[in-house]
């Protein structure tokens, strides 16, 4: 809503200026727009009309251009603003110049008119400094271009009273700008500060040999942010990004400047405006996408490790109450369109996996921006270390039941099978099979469960059919029994399950283990990952690696079968039995985007998928009744005993083919 009457100032009419001025002549005020000349004021004029023009013809205005443009007076004198209730100053960014400028704005206006800067790095409280009215006198900082960002960082200078505060809360509001509180008076303010975490850590990943284009790819498609790092530095421009960093840095931000983007400066490599930067363009300002695709090589490089710094700082800012868990990070998704803060960020990945990643960073660069804060560390000391434990900066929807083989973790709306008999390489004994079955039924049931991830404790995902229980068996009647009881009801469950699955092969997964990701739907390994279905070395034979392996996977299956011989993560990729290979510390950040990927799908469009993909399953049916039929003839055989025999007792089976 209008604030009555306000008469607005804006001083500066270039790129942020007179964007600004439009925004405040849209919501129906009065503006005096002033600048050195009137070439330069006729020209943002001109800009103004022509963004007013394009906004109607989408449809955005409510009233006729022409009408919103009569309420702007440019004037080159500054005089033109003495009747002004509120100047916001958009000027180059030059204290002497700006404090120069507020002396004489101070000369000529009422003492009750409010002073807004949008300065993006001169401390608030230094240019009020250069007038008598710092209470009114107040930080408001728009995003490029004002006109469509929807939010601007409100900062209180030292003596900022609450009146201009909430004055200038309410103009925000008015002009329909969503806003965000910066308490203290900080280098960078918010959006800034986190920025040059990320930024700089994007460059020393460059500087570690990484890709450019695998570093954008996982920015854009693993993060989901808008634009890769290198993409959007092009686009902002090279130089511009490192004297922002510079000027922080000579204010006190602890930061550093990058080695590369000194480079680029001084080669002219200023990104899209000069034709060049880290990609090419056809000429100078003439933008054309840089064409940035998924790729393996986007898993190679840590999301985390680019984040982690600006979760730090987002920790400091907490810490030292210069802005709300909020704001910090509704300034990331509104002011750089993060799909979520820092702070839900690191909530999602693990606030103890964050902190892992900076004490490794502070180890490797020796960088004190990575020494861990006091509220990170807290928080992981207090177990809140975001969606796993049901508390971080944020809360959670968690539920945990303790099923003994099997643990089931309800996380927000996805749930997480642990198997956990870690001591025995979680290998399927009775109770592993029925347990596991128990969490997949209550995944199962509860309609807030959007997916299930499935993983091992410890180092093995699954070590396969327990030998104890194996080599119990007396006939092809307990083998039977066994089927019937444990692992058919288990592998229909699977074969037919109503909601994505995914499994994280955290490790070693042989027989069972191996075969039951045949099952699931997306299967991530860590590279330390391997499979095998040896069954065939102990006497007995993998039913579902012979039936939906051969069937679904690849004919390869059938050599696996038939020599027992280990598959390593890389190639049960290559032959289409596992999605995506990871770094092993990656495993479980690569499963919370997996996991995210589906929410982002209708739950009846996965629905939808589910059921087609089970009918194909359910086509191969028979063929593993076949296979397990083939199992139980095989367990009454000597040499199924022998395989057992051989195996407890570490010895080489002697084969008699009876
Ligand atoms: P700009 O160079 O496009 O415009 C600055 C304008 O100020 C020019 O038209 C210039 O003639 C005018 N000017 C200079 N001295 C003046 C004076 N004494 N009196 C009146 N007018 C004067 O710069 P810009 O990008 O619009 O930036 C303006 C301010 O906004 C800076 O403080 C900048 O840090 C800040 N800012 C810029 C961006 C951005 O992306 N460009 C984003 C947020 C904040």
């Amino acid at each position: 809503m209008l604030i009555m009457s306000l008469k607005i100032g804006v001083v500066g009419a270039g790129l942020m200026g007179h964007g600004i001025a439009e925004m405040c002549a849209i919501a129906g005020y009065g503006v005096t727009l002033s600048d050195i000349t009137d070439d330069i004021l006729r020209k943002a004029l001109e800009k103004i009309k022509w963004s007013l023009q394009n906004l109607a013809k989408k449809g955005g205005l409510k009233e006729d251009p022409e009408r919103i443009v009569s309420r702007i007076r440019t004037s080159s004198n500054l005089k033109s603003l003495s009747d002004a209730d509120y100047i916001i100053e958009a000027v180059k960014e030059d204290s002497n110049i700006k404090k120069e400028l507020f002396g004489k704005l101070e000369a000529i206006t009422d003492s009750n008119c409010v002073f807004a800067t949008n300065t993006s790095t001169i401390p608030i409280s230094e240019l009020a400094s250069s007038t008598k009215r710092a209470d009114r006198f107040i930080g408001l900082h728009f995003f490029n271009p004002p006109a469509l960002m929807p939010i601007v960082e409100i900062i209180r200078g030292d003596r900022t009273s609450d009146e201009t505060l909430e004055k200038t809360r309410n103009l925000a509001r008015s002009i329909g700008k969503d806003y965000v509180t910066v308490k203290k008076d900080v280098p960078g303010f918010l959006v800034n500060r986190l920025n040059d975490r990320v930024i700089l850590e994007s460059m020393s990943i460059l500087e570690d040999g990484y890709r450019k284009e695998d570093l954008d790819s996982m920015v854009r498609f693993r993060l989901n942010f808008p634009m890769g790092m290198c993409e959007l530095l092009d686009f902002v421009g090279i130089d511009t990004v490192f004297y922002a960093g510079q000027e922080m840095k000579k204010r006190g931000f602890d930061t550093r400047s990058s080695g590369i983007l000194k480079k680029m400066v001084e080669a002219g490599k200023l990104g899209m405006k000069s034709g060049e930067g880290f990609y090419k363009y056809p000429k100078p300002n003439v933008y054309v996408r840089p064409n940035i695709m998924p790729s393996d090589g986007m898993y190679l490089v840590n999301p985390l490790r680019l984040i982690s710094a600006a979760i730090n700082e987002a920790a400091w800012l907490i810490r030292n109450d210069v802005a709300s868990l909020e704001d910090i990070d509704k300034s990331m998704t509104l002011g750089m369109n993060w799909p979520e803060g820092p702070l839900k960020l690191a909530d999602k990945f693990g606030i103890d996996v964050v902190v892992s990643v900076l004490e490794q960073r502070l180890i490797d660069s020796g960088e004190t921006r990575f020494n861990v804060d006091p509220l990170l560390k807290e928080k992981v000391e207090k177990n809140e270390l975001g969606k796993k434990s049901g508390n971080g900066f944020y809360s959670w929807k968690w539920d945990h039941t303790d099923f003994g083989a099997v643990k089931y973790t309800k996380i927000q709306d996805y749930g997480l099978i642990t198997l956990n008999r870690p001591e025995k390489l979680n290998s399927l004994n009775e109770e592993e099979w029925e347990t596991f079955r128990l969490a997949l039924e209550k995944a199962r049931d509860d309609n807030e469960i959007r997916c299930v991830v499935v993983t091992g404790e410890g180092r093995a995902f699954c070590g396969g059919d327990d030998i104890d229980m194996m080599s119990k068996w007396k006939s092809a009647v307990d083998a039977k029994k066994w089927m019937e009881k444990y692992a058919t009801p288990l592998i229909d469950l699977l074969a037919n399950y109503p909601k994505p699955l995914i499994s994280a092969v955290n490790g070693i997964a042989f027989g069972g283990g191996c075969e039951l990701n045949l099952l699931f739907d997306i299967v991530l390994a860590s590279e330390k990952a391997v499979f095998a279905t040896p069954e065939g070395l102990i006497g007995a034979m993998p039913p579902l690696a012979t039936s939906y392996g051969t069937a679904l996977v690849s004919r390869k299956m059938a050599r696996y079968a038939l020599t027992g011989d280990w598959i390593t993560a890389q190639e049960a990729k290559q032959i289409g039995f596992v999605d995506v290979v990871v770094p092993h510390e990656q495993l479980t950040i690569v499963t919370a985007e997996f996991v995210d990927k589906i929410r982002r799908i209708s739950p009846m469009a996965a629905a939808g998928v589910k059921s087609a993909v089970n009918l194909v399953r359910q086509g191969f049916a028979d063929q593993a009744k076949f296979a397990a039929e083939e199992l139980i003839r095989l367990a009454s055989s000597e040499d199924f005993k022998e395989g057992q025999r051989a195996f407890l007792h570490k010895q080489k089976p002697e084969w008699t083919g009876k």
